[in-house]
Order: C-alpha cells, then sequence, then structure tokens
C-alpha cells in the first residue's frame, strides 16, 4: 500500500520523513509530531502514517528536526493533499470521543 501519487506539493515547508512509529493499542502504523495544546503547553500527538482527504493537520519539519502538527482551517484544506488525521480519531482500539 505504498502506492503514493506523485508528489504534487514540492513546497518549501515540507513534512521531511517523520519517523514512523506503531500504536501500541492497534498496531497501525503512526506518526509523532509536537502541538501546542490550549493551554499554552506542547504535547505530542500520534497522526495516521498515511495522508488522508478527511486530514485535518498539516505536519512540518522545523529547522531544528522537530516535527509539528499545525492545524489546517476547513477552507485550505483542499489546498494540500498531504493532510493528515489524528490517531485518536480512527484508531479501532480506542473507544469513539462521544461529544
Ligand atoms: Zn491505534
Amino acid at each position: 500500500m505504498s502506492n503514493v501519487p506523485a508528489q504534487a506539493m514540492a513546497g518549501s515547508m515540507g513534512e521531511g520523513s517523520p519517523r514512523v512509529a506503531k500504536c501500541r493499542d492497534c498496531g497501525e502504523d503512526i506518526v509523532w509530531a509536537k502541538r501546542t495544546k490550549k493551554d499554552g503547553s506542547v504535547g505530542n500527538l500520534p497522526f495516521d502514517a498515511s495522508h488522508s482527504v478527511d486530514g485535518t493537520h498539516q505536519l512540518r519539519r522545523t529547522a531544528a528536526g522537530e516535527v509539528w502538527a499545525d492545524w489546517i482551517s476547513p477552507k485550505q484544506r483542499h489546498l494540500s493533499q498531504t493532510l493528515r488525521v489524528c490517531h485518536f480519531d480512527t484508531c479501532v482500539m480506542r473507544p469513539p470521543r462521544n461529544g
């Protein structure tokens, strides 16, 4: 399942190559990215390793080599083919979040 279409986005703010890990709950491939929480602290969030048309976040690699996740507003999402969904929303081993 690695038949990824030719990279249409030759952006200057690429993702780099996020390190792929395995979800310890379901075993799916995930990538970790840093994200600033509402309280201003920084946390790590798992994202699905494959891009998704339902994605809400764009990953980018900083000059320091850190991978950060930026939330993309719905209006802008169609501009990018490289969005990802948070694995918390797709993990089959986690109960869905209700309200
Ligand atoms: Zn999982």
